[in-house]
C-alpha cells in the first residue's frame, strides 16, 4: 500500500503528459508500466506529491520506420516479444523480452522506455538497445531530441533524461542485408536477474565470412559497451574468431559494476563468455 496522498494524472496524449510534468516539476513523478516506480512508493522511497500515468498517452506501439523499427516507449516486452516487425528486423530485442524474467505479469507491464530511463545497470534491455545502435527519441514542453543510446545511457541508475522531458520512442536502423541476432544472458537462476548480457548483429556470407559483427555487452560495466570488433570482419566463425571476440570483451570491461548478484571482477571475467555466445547464437 502507498501511504502518502498524491494527485493521480492520467492525461489522454503525450502534450497532456508533457504539460502536467511543466506545471508540477520536481514534485511529479512519471509512471510507465510502473514496476520499479511503484513498488519504491510503496517502500517510501519516492514520495511525489503527483503521479503522471503514461497507460493512456499514446505511446505503445511497434511500427515501420524507414527500413527499421519505431517503437514507443510504452511498448511493453509481451507486445515487443510478440511483433513481427521485431522478429524480422530486431530478432535480438524480441528475444530479450520473451526472457524477462518475473512471469507473464513483468512482461505484461513493464515498459522498454521505462527499463530504458532506470537504466539499472543489468537490465536486458539498455544494452540491447546499444548493441542495435537504437537512437532515442525525447521530448518536453520546449521541444524535441535524439540521443543515441550509447550515450543516452550515462551510468548506473543514470540515463540522459532532462527535468519535464520524456522518452517518446526508440528507433532502430534498417538492419544490413542478411544479418542475424542473437542475445545472450548468464543468470545464477531461471528465475534471477540478469548478471551480464551480450546482445549480436552479425552478417555471415555464403563462405562461412563474417561481413558485419556489432556485439554489445551489458551489465558488466555501469553502463553498455560496444566490443572492438573491427578486425573480425572477413574472419571465419571458428575458435580463433570466438577467443578474439572473448579478448576484446574482456579489455572492454573497464567500468566493472558489482551488487548482491555478483562482483564486478567476476562480471569482467565472464564478459568475454557472454559476448561469445551471443555471436555463436547470432551466428
Ligand atoms: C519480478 C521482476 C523480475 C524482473 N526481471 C527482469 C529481467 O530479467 N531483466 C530485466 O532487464 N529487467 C527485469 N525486471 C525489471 C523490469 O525490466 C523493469 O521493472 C521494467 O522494465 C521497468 O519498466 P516500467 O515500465 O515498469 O518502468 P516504471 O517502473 O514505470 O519506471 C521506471 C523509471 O523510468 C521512468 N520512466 C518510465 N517511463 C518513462 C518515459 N517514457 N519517459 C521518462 N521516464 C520514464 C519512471 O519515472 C521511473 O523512474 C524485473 C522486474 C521485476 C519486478
Amino acid at each position: 500500500m502507498i501511504k502518502r496522498r498524491f494527485t493521480y494524472h492520467s492525461p489522454d496524449s503525450l502534450d497532456e503528459a508533457l504539460g502536467a510534468l511543466a506545471e508540477h516539476g520536481s514534485d511529479a513523478e512519471v509512471v510507465g508500466g510502473g514496476t520499479w516506480v511503484v513498488p519504491e512508493m510503496t517502500h517510501g522511497a519516492r514520495v511525489p506529491a503527483h503521479v503522471v500515468d503514461l497507460r493512456r498517452a499514446g505511446l505503445a506501439g511497434v511500427a515501420e520506420s524507414n527500413g527499421g523499427v519505431s517503437i514507443g516507449a510504452m511498448t511493453t516486452y509481451a507486445q515487443l516479444a510478440g511483433a513481427p516487425l521485431i522478429a524480422e528486423r530486431a530478432g535480438a530485442l524480441g528475444t530479450m523480452a520473451a526472457g524477462i524474467t518475473g512471469g507473464a505479469q513483468v512482461r505484461n507491464q513493464g515498459t522498454l522506455g521505462g527499463s530504458a530511463c532506470y537504466a539499472t545497470p543489468s537490465s536486458d534491455a539498455p544494452g540491447a538497445l546499444v548493441g542495435l545502435d537504437a537512437t532515442m527519441n525525447l521530448r518536453s514542453s520546449s521541444g524535441s531530441r535524439s540521443v543515441a543510446a550509447g550515450d543516452f545511457f550515462k551510468g548506473a541508475f543514470e540515463a540522459d533524461v532532462g527535468d519535464g522531458e520524456l522518452l517518446e520512442s526508440i528507433t532502430l536502423p534498417a538492419p544490413p542485408a542478411g544479418v542475424k541476432f542473437g542475445h545472450y544472458k548468464l543468470k545464477l537462476v531461471e528465475s534471477s536477474w540478469p548478471i551480464a548480457t551480450a546482445t549480436a548483429v552479425v552478417g555471415v556470407d555464403g563462405d562461412g565470412r563474417l561481413t558485419a559483427v556489432r556485439i554489445s555487452v551489458g551489465g558488466v560495466n555501469t553502463k553498455p559497451y560496444l566490443v572492438d570488433t573491427q578486425e573480425l570482419v572477413g574472419s571465419s566463425i571458428d575458435d580463433d574468431t570466438a577467443a578474439a571476440v572473448m579478448t576484446a570483451a574482456r579489455a572492454g570491461a573497464t567500468d566493472p559494476y558489482g551488487d548482491v548478484l555478483a562482483s564486478g571482477e567476476y562480471r569482467q571475467q565472464v564478459s568475454g563468455v557472454v559476448a561469445k555466445r551471443a555471436l555463436l547464437a547470432a551466428a
